[in-house]
């Protein structure tokens, strides 16, 4: 059978994966979306010579169920610095892995944003790099040439780390054709993926003109197990939306917007290709209490002995469980979602009304404009102006280093101390103090143009930190809620303290 064919008889047999694009040697064959926005391949043929490569690369057309003699060992692990756990979708595993790969001069692959916030695979040589492939995508991920890439990098025996969804593992399998030992592949626990279309509308809606400073699916600002959507906005504060109330990915976990492929998917246990697969600890704090305290702890399945190899390498703070956990809490490791019996109407809909999909996501979801308008953004817009005209007053004092003390939900303060402060002024910093727990002072964000990273010190660390960093003043938020211990700190840390207030009613 060829691929076309494969694809007119069942086109949930067709992943998108991208692995016969990129094995034509004529490059022939270009991804071209469908009404659904979802991308397949589309043969040139006054341009194919017939070779066979795109049949014989395919892993769907190729499709062979396996069996391993042992079931794989499984592992809870959280990675042990702070910032890092904060800023990955569960318990920072993908960074940790890659981190051994960079520290050799390796390079990784992965899912990443481009300028236009849509997710496509790219690359990253170095810490910063990493971080845009940090965090779970919801979307498809495009590949573009990123196979042929990866051979490229084996091919100069540089170490390589690939991830990606298991049809994605499985499509680089088939590209490469062999085993090369420099090779570590790391494939996500996958629900599915949804339309990369409906991705960019949406976002479109929820932007409406202003410029995105940030995307995160799994905003860890109300805990790991009440993850949400939040997108902050330069210059007018932020949406964050719970999940479950999120119109888009809502409809992602509920089986409406996923690629067709994601409803039979070939590539569950045991027909994964990857060398390790990472997901979420759900009902961890049930069966290993230790390694709960909602900041998230990631599933590690380790298939291979060169993913236990790498896994042992790491840092990570881990503790084994028994494969059987993973059956009763992770279902998606092994089953494919199921669709709402409402999809085909659905994407029937938004063919029919191709410029108006928001008012059709909201026909078949159960948000109301209630929810959106109090949801962030527009909540939030008067309470951003008064940080701002606060941040103008200190920006205009800048010959200091200074912490900023404010309340939670400050996503819009975010998007301020960026467009005030960091235009490329290397000597002033902003650090943004966010909340505390228990004896531990929490920095939200660090900002500062030469260490974009967030930072958790103990209050020791605090002291310290505000030791090198020259940090000479202190402004807070009065009406910031602090126990007592924290007050103390402050009061005691020796360096003066200015207060600002916003009004109390529009407190946050
Ligand atoms: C679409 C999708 C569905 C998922 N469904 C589940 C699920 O049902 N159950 C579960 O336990 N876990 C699921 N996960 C995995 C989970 O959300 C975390 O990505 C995973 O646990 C890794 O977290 P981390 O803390 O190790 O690192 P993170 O830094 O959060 O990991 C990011 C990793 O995810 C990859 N990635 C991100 N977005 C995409 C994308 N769109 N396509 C391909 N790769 C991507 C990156 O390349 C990187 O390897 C899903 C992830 C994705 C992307
Ligand atoms: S048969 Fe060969 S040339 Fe034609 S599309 Fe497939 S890989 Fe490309
Ligand atoms: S290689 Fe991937 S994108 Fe190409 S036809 Fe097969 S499943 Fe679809
Ligand atoms: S569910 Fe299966 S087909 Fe869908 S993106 Fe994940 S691995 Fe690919």
């Amino acid at each position: 059978m060829k691929i076309e064919n494969m694809i007119s008889e069942n086109r949930a047999d067709c992943t998108g994966c991208e692995a016969c694009s990129n094995a034509c040697p004529k490059n022939c064959i270009t991804m071209r979306r469908d009404d659904e926005g979802f991308a397949y391949p589309k043969i040139h043929h006054e341009i194919c010579i017939q070779c066979g490569k795109c049949d014989a690369t395919c892993p769907a057309l190729n499709f062979q169920s396996t069996m391993p003699d042992k079931l794989p060992e499984v592992f809870v692990a959280i990675h042990p610095d702070e910032k890092i756990r904060r800023h990955s979708s569960s318990g920072g595993m993908f960074t940790a892995l890659s981190e051994i790969i960079l520290r050799d001069g390796g390079i990784i692959f992965g899912a990443g944003f481009n300028e236009n916030w849509q997710v496509v695979h790219t690359s990253a040589e170095n810490f910063d790099e990493l971080e845009n492939l940090r965090g779970s995508k919801y979307v498809q991920s495009e590949i573009g040439e990123v196979y042929r890439r990866v051979k490229v990098e084996l091919e100069k025996d540089r170490k390589v780390l690939f991830s990606g969804t298991p049809c994605h593992c499985a499509g680089l399998k088939n590209f490469l054709g062999k085993d090369y030992p420099n090779l570590l592949t790391v494939d996500v626990i996958c629900h599915g993926t949804p339309s990369p279309m409906l991705w960019e509308k949406y976002l479109d809606y929820l932007a409406q003109g202003h410029e995105i400073a940030r995307v995160n699916f799994r905003s860890k600002r109300f805990g790991w197990a009440n993850n949400h959507l939040e997108i902050n906005f330069y210059d007018c504060g932020f949406y964050a939306q719970a999940n479950f109330q999120d119109n888009f990915v809502n409809q992602f976990l509920n089986g409406i917007i996923e690629r067709p492929s994601c409803h039979e998917c070939k590539f569950k246990f045991p027909n994964g290709k990857s060398d390790v697969t990472i997901g979420d600890a759900w009902g961890v704090q049930n069966f290993a209490p230790n390694m709960f305290d909602n900041r998230g702890t990631s599933l590690v399945i380790l298939h291979t002995d060169k993913g236990k190899d790498f896994f042992r390498q790491t840092e990570m703070v881990t503790q084994q469980i028994s494969f059987d956990i993973v059956m009763q809490t992770n279902p998606m490791f092994l089953t494919s979602s199921i669709p709402d019996d409402r999809r085909q109407k659905f994407f029937d809909d938004v063919k029919n009304f191709p410029n108006v999909p928001i008012a059709v996501m909201k026909k078949y979801f159960f948000e109301s404009p209630q929810q959106i308008s109090t949801s962030g953004r527009n909540f939030q817009l008067e309470v951003v102006e008064k940080y701002v005209a606060i941040l103008q007053h200190l920006a205009a004092r800048r010959e200091k280093n200074f912490l900023l003390i404010t309340s939670t939900l400050n996503g819009d303060l975010f998007g301020a101390i960026q467009k005030n402060f960091l235009n490329g002024d290397e000597e002033i910093g902003v650090y943004v103090l966010h909340s505390q727990v228990g004896d531990r002072i929490e920095f939200f964000d660090c900002l500062h143009p030469n260490l974009s990273y967030t930072v958790m010190p103990s209050v020791e660390n605090l002291l310290k930190t505000f030791k090198d960093f020259h940090i000479t003043e202190i402004f807070i938020d009065r009406q910031l809620p602090m126990d007592e211990g924290s007050k103390n700190f402050l009061a005691n840390c020796g360096l003066p303290i200015r207060t600002f207030e916003l009004k109390a009613e529009e407190n946050l």
